[in-house]
């Protein structure tokens, strides 16, 4: 094991193979180190983890780590123990020999990390023997703590109480999706004293974010998932019906796919999970039920197939993609309806406090707004975690962040005057409807498809019978999505089914008093098929040998199993890739690869470098040592 005197930034080298620190790491390293209490708010993927593991890699004491990810904590431990830091974990699902081990290697005073469940931690007798040689306490995935956040835990509450009774130790808290009234929240909720805040930049710049609106989900589910054959995908619907449905008919068109949800038996959702973070299974149709537990790095797309509860809830699960920097896709397919749907089940039990109520109806108008606003994705996300965009102060490029649908002209903006006057003639069927009719009603009629009922009414002799004719079906059916979404129609549930009406501001808009954007989607055909870029080059402009890269993933594949870690915590795709573009040829080349340290390089180099000079990973596996 390396020598305990180490600099930060020879610790990082030498454990992680990481040359330099990502943005804002290495202060709240400092922080720790110095007894200073902090907040640190990363977006997924930022490089949380390290904050805490890299102080309990130099051997100044140990660090505890409280996470509410029970399944998540091996695969924390295993990848901290191939960083070669002494790492235990104690939690409720941990067999008893293992228990005991961890027991009696904190007892001799050789662990350097020590991940605990807060309902472990709350039983209270942990903390009398740790105190001693306890240097930084780091509560992770602290927005757990707030009322304010997505994700309350009501044991989150008693932590500060617990931590009072080690004083001496620092108190780090680190989440990745914070507005700033739940970073507060969090630092009062922890009792931070005096904390020092690193706040990133929310955004997640490569993350390829696209909303469309829904019209045959099954289709735009599989053109996404056919643009990543092979690699890792999830796929949310909103009910365990849908999640079923989605994934028989995803798995009959030949793509490996199986469902999750919280009505499956456990041995089928344990089985699914598995399969998915060791590689054995490509995609995971589920409702939001999974994710908190999974830590696969390679995810390279993440599809919405409904519309989530809230742009927090859409940043958590879509910033499941990507989370080795590589490129991903986030893809949503929206409906006005959704929202709707969202609103009855948070209504289902009686009406809320008023304050709740407005948080809901602020929390759908949000999402509503991400799903149809014709602007930049990447912006509004950043906008909406109360953060600039683009990050560096500069102004928005002309193109955009070429890295969302509005910007890469997959979805277009009408002019001002055109979406004025479109919006008008939308507004204006609602109008003539009189409220009295659902949204498909209102679109028959601006596309001029009359049937008995619309005869009857004389509907179909009004000026605005047709109007919209040349726009098609698909395009109305958005527009009013985004009228709705705006604020300009509403959808009313008064008798057994929902009724469009114009509101208040719609009649305005209908003077010409206001503004109103509008997006188009441009046709499927103009769409971007080609494949994200993943896999194209390194930093270095080198290209990848993608052959290469597929051996070198069937290398770390065996080595997984015969190591029982997942395959991630081998090696990223991103250490792959670089390989597969540098191809080393010496230990001393493989070194230079970001991600190989020196435990990583001395046990799995040889294979590697193996299979960079043409043995098949089969037999490179072979080599392995133990
Ligand atoms: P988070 O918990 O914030 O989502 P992780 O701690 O899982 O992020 O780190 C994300 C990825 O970035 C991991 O693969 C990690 O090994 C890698 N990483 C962390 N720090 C660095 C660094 N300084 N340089 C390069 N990669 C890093």
């Amino acid at each position: 094991m390396a020598p305990k005197s180490l600099t930060p930034e020879e610790a990082l080298q030498r454990r992680w193979g990481y040359s330099a620190f990502k943005p804002l790491q290495r202060k709240a390293v400092e922080a720790a180190l110095s007894g200073r209490d902090c907040l640190v708010v990363l977006p997924t993927g930022g490089g949380k983890s390290l904050c805490y593991q890299l102080p309990a890699a130099m051997g100044r004491g140990l660090v505890l780590v409280v996470s509410p990810l029970i399944a998540l904590m091996d695969d924390q431990v295993a990848a901290a123990r191939e960083a070669g830091v002494a790492a235990d974990s104690l939690h409720s699902n941990l067999e008893s020999g293992r228990r005991g081990e961890a027991y009696r290697r904190l007892a001799a005073g050789k662990t350097e990390i020590l991940y605990v469940s807060p309902e472990r931690l709350l039983m209270g007798d942990l903390l009398e023997d740790l105190a001693p040689r306890l240097v930084l306490a780091a509560v992770d995935e602290a927005h757990c703590v707030s009322h304010w956040g997505h994700e309350f835990r009501p044991e989150y509450r008693r932590l500060a109480e617990i931590l009072e009774r080690v004083p001496k130790a620092a108190r780090m808290a680190l989440t990745a999706t914070a507005t700033p009234a739940v970073q507060e929240d969090v630092c009062a909720q922890l009792a931070l004293r005096d904390p020092a805040r690193f706040i990133g930049h929310p955004d997640r710049a490569n993350l390829i974010y696209r909303a469309f609106p829904r019209r045959d989900q099954l289709s735009q589910v599989l053109s996404v998932l056919r643009r990543h054959p092979g690699e890792g995908g999830i796929v949310y619907a909103q009910t365990r019906k849908d999640v079923e449905r989605l994934a028989g008919a995803i798995a009959a068109e030949g793509i490996s796919c199986a469902p999750y949800h919280a009505g499956l038996p456990a041995e089928d959702r344990r089985r699914a999970q598995d399969d998915f973070v060791n590689e054995r299974l490509d995609v995971v149709a589920a409702t939001i039920a999974f994710g908190m537990g999974i830590d696969r790095s390679n995810v390279r797309c993440v599809l919405h197939a409904n519309t989530p509860r809230s742009v927090e809830h859409y940043q958590q699960e879509s910033g499941r993609a990507g989370r080795d920097g590589l490129p991903a896709e986030c893809v949503l397919l929206f409906a006005a309806s959704d929202l709707a749907a969202h609103r009855g089940l948070a209504l289902k039990d009686g009406p809320l406090a008023p304050e709740r109520q407005r948080a809901l109806e602020r929390q759908l108008r949000d999402i509503g707004r991400y799903g149809v606003a014709p602007v930049c994705r990447h912006r509004l996300l950043a906008e909406h975690f109360g953060a600039a965009y683009p990050p560096d102060g500069k102004e928005h490029q002309e193109g955009g962040c070429q890295a969302c649908d509005v910007c890469l002209g997959e979805t277009k903006s009408l002019p001002a005057e055109e979406a004025m006057l479109t919006a008008k003639k939308v507004l204006s069927g609602a109008w003539r409807a009189e409220g009295r009719f659902g949204t498909g009603y209102v679109v028959n009629l601006l596309l001029g498809r009359a049937d008995e009922r619309m005869r009857r009414g004389g509907h179909d002799a009004l000026q605005v019978f047709g109007i919209l004719k040349e726009s098609g079906e698909a395009a109305v059916r958005s527009w009013i999505d985004q009228l709705i979404v705006q604020g300009f129609l509403e959808v009313a549930e008064e008798r057994e089914y929902p009724l469009l009406r114009i509101t208040e501001t719609g009649k305005t808009l209908c003077r010409n008093e206001g503004s109103v954007r509008l997006g188009v989607p441009a046709p499927p055909a103009a769409r971007a098929k080609r494949k994200p870029k993943a896999l194209r080059a390194v930093s270095a402009g080198v290209p990848v040998d993608e052959d290469l890269f597929d051996r070198l993933r069937r290398l770390r594949r065996l080595i997984a199993d015969k190591t029982g870690v997942p395959p991630y915590v081998v090696f990223h795709d991103s250490a792959l890739v670089e390989m597969a573009a540098l191809k080393p040829l010496t230990l001393d080349a493989l070194r230079q690869v970001k991600g190989v340290g020196e435990r990583k390089l001395e046990r799995y180099g040889a294979a590697f470098l193996d299979v960079i000079a043409g043995t098949p990973p089969e037999s490179a596996a072979t080599t392995l040592k133990n």
